[in-house]
């Protein structure tokens, strides 16, 4: 039984080394591909907001046409008008007629009006469509100089980054499955991306609070898998403290001897 969870934490324990180099890689790279993402997610918004204008000013152009249509029917229709009132033969007839003109002046004005607000808009729009310009280009500016950066770094670590994932595949492969589950869920989880730590000091290595010398003494027998009670790591062992105790034989050595 013990030579099975020890070695199961030692298959862990492997994996975690090889994970946490992986991490330092990603660490040097920080927050550039996060940043390249999200100025790619920005620029794409703003390309979407470019077009939306132009869909805008296309409709408005297309409603001024209309306007402008129905302000030629109005000025046409009233000239008719005016042409019939010469021929009325009485008030009446009269009076009905300018009261149709007096409508499509109406409709002339207010379809004009119409128009020049759209025109208005329009020139509103263009001005917004200019300043959106200009944040797109100083965007993809600095999108360009990132992905540069990145790219550097990414080629300076790539070799070793491929290396240590063909390593973390092999080393995934001597841990069980439900294990590996856990494991993979508490590196997610922790901010350093250790699952596995040994005791150091009496601590924790990845929470750092104080793991009681019973507990202590478990870890070390490896009968069992021990989690930190408090940030839930799987402990692999204890470091062996180097304080000024009586010098106990059995050190290192007793992990080969069992071999
Ligand atoms: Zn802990």
């Amino acid at each position: 039984m013990k030579r099975t969870i020890e070695k199961k934490l030692n298959n862990l324990l492997k994996l975690q080394i090889i994970d946490s180099n992986i991490y330092e890689i990603k660490k040097v790279r920080g927050a550039l591909p996060e940043e390249v993402q999200d100025l790619e997610d920005e620029l794409i918004g703003y390309n979407t907001r470019q077009e939306k204008y132009n869909d805008e000013i296309n409709n408005l152009q297309q409603d001024i046409e209309d306007f402008k249509n129905k302000v030629v029917n109005a000025n046409k229709l009233i000239k008719k008008y005016k042409d019939q009132q010469m021929n009325v033969r009485n008030n009446r007839e009269f009076d009905a007629i300018a009261k149709e003109i007096e409508l499509q002046e109406l409709d002339s004005k207010i379809f004009q009006k119409k128009s020049n607000e759209n025109e208005i808009k329009i020139e509103e729009i263009k001005g917004e469509i200019k300043v959106t310009k200009k944040i797109i280009k100083e965007k993809t500016e600095i999108l360009k100089s990132k992905k540069n950066d990145l790219d550097v770094l990414s080629s300076e670590s790539k070799v070793e980054e491929d290396k240590l994932v063909k390593e973390k595949i092999k080393a995934s492969k001597r841990v069980e499955n439900s294990l590996l589950l856990g494991y993979e869920k508490l590196v997610e989880r922790q901010r350093n991306g250790l699952a596995v730590v040994k005791v150091k000091r009496n601590a924790c290595g990845g929470c750092f609070n104080i793991v009681p010398p019973q507990r202590q003494t478990e870890i070390k027998e490896k009968k069992k898998i021990i989690l930190c009670e408090y940030c839930g790591r799987i402990f692999a062992d204890v470091i062996a403290e180097q304080i000024k105790k009586k010098p106990i034989k059995r050190t290192k050595k007793i992990s080969k001897a069992k071999k």
